[in-house]
């Protein structure tokens, strides 16, 4: 650490991504942006200004971002927020770090739901609340519920619907439909842990620092998703949908559990690389 001369940003970046190396696939990208985050600027005033001085305390701070994205740390908790659906939304360790395959979920969802329908939903296993908030945002005559049982992760999820300015979403410390007082639902959605339990990527990357409880699911990571789905219908207004995210090879495994369960209109999307994401099913029982 530099202490008794001057450091420009670009010299305080070019020591930064030397020392990120290898342990980071982007280092310069990363660099750039943790000192973003300690400036409180875009990455356009580092290519303006690169011979401006960094003072000792921004150097500090830099550096210790530095060094605990050389062990690993994901961005997200670093700089303490992601993008999700065109929205900035707060991230910490207690959740998930949004991913853009969920923007698919969110993407079938709002097809389900006409824009000035006033629809009752709630969204299961909320982690960061991007799911309820950005369904809020989008649908203004929709009233959510938005359930954890992670109260850590529901103070996130609050804060996030705070900064968005939607007021419409009522939270829950639940595991997942049992605390939720009574009342049927026009649709459940979820993005709930779908990794199966001995699954090689969660020593890898960012899932190593991720909540596990937010990514496994027994043996094979469908746990969650059958429980789910089994207590779905008792909680669904008629003609209304069950839809949630799920691993690329459980497709139709989630197609077979929704039609064993009298669903209708099962269907599975995939997304741009052809991988299935998400499936939904239509519930319409017999009069
Ligand atoms: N799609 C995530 C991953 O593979 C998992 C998210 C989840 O379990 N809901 O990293």
């Amino acid at each position: 650490m530099h202490t008794n001369h001057s450091i420009t940003l670009q010299s305080a970046l070019t020591e930064a991504i030397a020392r990120l190396g290898s342990t980071s696939g982007t280092p310069q990208l990363d660099a750039e942006i943790l000192l973003c985050t300690v400036l409180g600027k875009d990455r356009s005033f580092l290519r303006t200004w690169p011979e401006r001085e960094l003072d000792i305390a921004h150097y500090a701070a830099f550096d210790t971002l530095i060094n605990r994205r050389r062990q690993g740390q994901p961005i997200a908790y670093l700089t303490g927020s992601r993008e999700f659906w065109s929205r900035e939304f707060i991230v910490t360790p207690d959740v998930l770090i949004p991913r853009p395959e969920t923007e698919l979920l969110i993407e079938h969802c709002l097809e389900l739901i006409p824009f000035n329908q006033s629809v009752n939903i709630v969204d299961l296993g909320t982690g960061s609340g991007i799911i309820a908030v950005t369904l809020a945002a989008e649908r203004p005559q929709a009233n959510l519920v938005a359930v954890d049982i992670s109260a850590a992760a529901l103070q996130v999820a609050k804060m996030n619907a705070a900064r968005h300015g939607v007021d419409r979403i009522r939270f829950y410390q639940s595991n997942w439909l049992k605390q939720i007082p009574p009342g049927l639902f026009d649709v459940i959605i979820s993005n709930p842990p779908y990794i199966a339990a001995d699954d090689p990527h969660l020593q890898q990357g960012d899932l190593r620092f991720e909540p596990q409880t937010a990514l496994t699911s027994g043996a094979d990571g469908l746990k969650d998703i059958r429980i789910i789905a089994k207590s779905a219908s008792n909680r669904l207004n008629k003609g209304g949908f069950i839809v949630f995210e799920h691993g690329y090879d459980q497709g139709l495994a989630a197609q077979e559990l929704l039609k064993s369960l009298n669903f209708s209109y099962v269907q599975t999307i995939n997304d741009l690389a052809g991988q299935a994401r998400v499936t939904s099913g239509q519930y319409l029982p017999p009069d």
